[in-house]
């Protein structure tokens, strides 16, 4: 491991979990200091000893991440929220109770021993306990607070496989701990407990009425939902773009007032943007479901999952997203997924990415 921190010159070692040899080296290097990639049930993590401020440092450096965005603190037994925590309001025991271990993230007052270099200055701190369980095992072995931010390059797509976290992380960190491809492929939910009414500041798997049959009514953080660039999102992270791919994507959707047949009025829209792409010289990628995927003319039809199962689509978006760079397209044209329950999650990362591009048909 190199202790003496150059981003840019580390020999970074890649070992599946199921190495014998994978968790001591991951251990070893968490323990020194060092940046370890893990995979969670969301996306793949980026971690560092959370209560060491030269440790969190490292990882915005090798992210590129900018200073004021904070780190999540993953931890491996619930009571452990009481050493990072000042306060934990009944409301947080009952949604740790529910959800814990899995993709919650809970932001509550924080203690002194957290540094400011980890929350990004804040006076806040956001947990989670990851049910992934090379996630519990490398973080109950090395006895620390990890904290870890997604293993990507800041803008880039979350990372859903180790072979995404290579990509951007080869020569910047000391370990890749590869479990193969994560089963949600979205971030988690982080809820906000600081306020009397508890409320979503990044929507995901866990969405509002799981949240609300277990603590009764939540807000969603207005800056989500609203569009006007002058509300702030709690969540510092929810204001940079994100996960955009290089070409340039739009998101045709239907209007909703059309019902039923708004699905071809959307091929036909997605077809015909193509064909003029195409024309003019430009590669087109189209993203869609397995049921739609036979309708499109583009050479690149990418199936982010099946239609009507959020959780399917979820699973594919990010690494679709990466694809679109591999196949270097000039212009992406997706469906909009506001597919059941998750719907919300997968749109707000969607329209992240596409820089807020709608088409309504
Ligand atoms: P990532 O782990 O890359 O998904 O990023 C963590 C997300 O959690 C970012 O959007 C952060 O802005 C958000 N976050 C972390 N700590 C806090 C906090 N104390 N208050 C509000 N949002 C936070
Ligand atoms: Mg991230």
């Amino acid at each position: 491991m190199n202790t003496n921190y150059d981003p840019n010159s580390i020999n970074t070692i890649i070992a599946q979990v199921e190495n014998e040899n994978a968790l001591p080296m991951a251990v070893s290097a968490l323990k020194q200091g060092g940046l370890v990639a893990f995979p969670t049930e969301t996306v793949y993590g980026l971690g560092a000893n959370a209560l060491d401020e030269t440790a969190a440092a490292k990882i915005y450096a090798a992210k590129g991440r900018p200073s004021d965005n904070p780190l999540i603190v993953h931890i491996a037994n619930t009571k452990d929220v009481y050493e990072l925590a000042s306060n934990v309001p009944e409301k947080a025991v009952m949604l740790m109770e529910a959800f814990w271990p899995g993709p919650l993230t809970i932001i509550l007052p924080k203690k002194d021993i957290v540094p400011d270099g980890t929350t990004g200055g804040l006076k806040t701190v956001a947990i989670r306990m990851p049910s992934h369980p090379a996630a519990l095992d490398l973080i109950k072995k090395s006895g620390l607070y990890i904290a870890a931010p997604s293993a990507n390059t800041s803008g880039r797509p979350s990372p859903t496989t180790a072979l995404h976290v290579a990509e951007d992380m080869m020569g910047k960190i000391d370990v890749i701990l590869d479990g193969g491809a994560v089963g949600i492929g979205i971030e988690s939910t982080i809820v906000d407990l600081t306020d009397d009414t508890p409320s979503i500041l990044r929507p995901g798997f866990v969405t509002k009425s799981m949240l609300e049959n277990v603590i009764g009514p939540v807000n969603i953080d207005p800056a989500l939902i609203n569009l006007d660039p002058t509300l702030r999102p709690k969540a510092p992270g929810m204001k940079y773009t994100h996960y955009a791919p290089k070409g340039e994507l739009t998101v045709v959707e239907a209007d909703p007032s059309k019902g039923l047949s708004s699905t071809k009025d959307i091929i036909d829209v997605i077809n015909e943007l193509t064909e003029d792409k195409i024309s003019q010289g430009y590669k087109v990628a189209v993203i869609t479901t397995q049921d739609n995927a036979p309708f499109y003319i583009s050479n690149n039809v990418l199936i982010a999952g099946e239609e009507g199962k959020g959780e399917t689509i979820a699973a594919k978006l990010y690494s679709i997203l990466r694809q679109c760079d591999d196949l270097n397209v000039d212009f992406i044209y997706s469906e909009a997924f506001n597919h059941g329950e998750l719907g919300s999650a997968i749109m707000n990362r969607l329209l992240k990415a596409a820089g807020q591009r709608v088409i309504t048909v």
